[in-house]
C-alpha cells in the first residue's frame, strides 16, 4: 500500500457562503506524483477526531499558509503581522507535536517550518522586511520563480545531504522565518542574510522543514524532487 501523507486544511470564510476548508492544490499533485496518497484532513477542535486523522496517516506535512498566531510562542502581534487562522494552528500544533514525540515523519514547508518550529518550543520573526536588517526580498511572485539561494551549514544532517552541496537556487513567497530555534532542532540552511530556510531535528527518523516551496518547483528542480520523494520514503518505512 502507498504511503498516506496528510495535511491539514485552512480555513476560508467568505461573505456570501459558509465555512470552507481549502488547500492549494500543488501540494496534492506533488505528493502523488512522489509516490504518496495524499489526505486531505479538516482543522477539526476536538482531541479525538483529530488523533483518529494522525493515526490514519504515515506522513503529516505541514504546508504554507496564514502566520501563526504570535500567543502560540509567547509573543504579542507586531503591527504587520498578516492574517491568523487560529483553528488550523490548533490542530497543526497538536498533530505536529504528535508526530515528533511519536517519530512519525514530518515535513515542514513555508508557514510549516514555522510551525514545526513552535510545536517544538521555538519563535519567530513576526515580519523580516522590518525586523532582520539588510534582509532579501522573500516574498517574490509568481509562486515558481527563483528568489534567492540557500545553503547548507549542516552538510552531514538528513537535509544537508537531500538538498546537497553548494547554492541552491528556490522560490521564496513568505514575510516571517524561524527565530528562536527550538530544542532538539538544528538550523540546517540559511539565506545569505541569515533567514533560516531549512531545519532539523536530529534523531527522529524524519522530521524536516524548508522556507521555500518544493511543491512549486516540481518535476524539473532536482533538490525539491528528492526532497518530497525521501519524505514519502520516510513515510512508507514507517508504514510497513
Ligand atoms: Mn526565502
Amino acid at each position: 500500500m502507498l504511503p498516506r501523507i496528510g495535511m491539514v486544511c485552512s480555513t476560508l470564510v467568505a461573505e456570501d457562503r459558509p465555512p470552507r476548508f481549502v488547500i492549494n492544490q500543488a501540494y496534492s499533485r506533488a505528493i502523488a506524483a512522489a509516490g504518496g496518497v495524499p489526505l486531505l484532513m479538516p482543522a477539526l477542535a476536538d482531541d479525538q477526531p483529530l488523533r483518529g486523522l494522525f493515526d490514519a496517516i504515515d506522513g503529516l506535512l505541514l504546508p504554507g499558509g496564514a502566520d501563526l498566531q504570535p500567543s502560540t510562542y509567547g509573543e504579542s502581534p507586531h503591527p504587520l503581522l498578516g492574517a491568523v487562522d487560529p483553528p488550523l494552528d490548533d490542530a497543526e500544533l497538536r498533530l505536529a507535536r504528535w508526530a515528533l514525540e511519536e517519530e512519525k515523519p514530518v515535513l515542514g514547508i513555508c508557514r510549516g517550518q514555522q510551525c514545526l518550529n513552535v510545536a517544538a518550543g521555538g519563535g519567530l520573526i513576526q515580519d523580516i522586511a522590518s525586523q532582520v536588517p539588510s534582509a532579501l526580498v522573500h516574498r517574490v511572485e509568481p509562486r515558481s520563480a527563483i528568489a534567492h539561494s540557500v545553503r547548507v551549514v549542516e552538510p552531514e544532517s538528513r537535509l544537508g545531504e537531500i538538498l546537497g552541496p553548494g547554492e541552491l537556487p528556490v522560490n521564496s513567497l513568505h514575510h516571517q522565518a524561524v527565530g528562536a530555534i527550538a530544542p532538539g532542532f538544528e538550523v540546517v540552511a540559511v539565506a545569505s542574510d541569515g533567514v533560516v530556510e531549512g531545519i532539523e531535528r536530529p534523531g527522529h527518523p524524519f522530521a524536516l522543514a524548508v522556507q521555500f516551496h518544493p511543491e512549486e518547483l516540481v518535476p524539473g528542480h532536482a533538490a525539491s524532487e528528492r526532497l518530497l520523494r525521501r519524505f514519502v520514503l520516510a513515510a512508507a518505512a514507517r508504514a510497513s
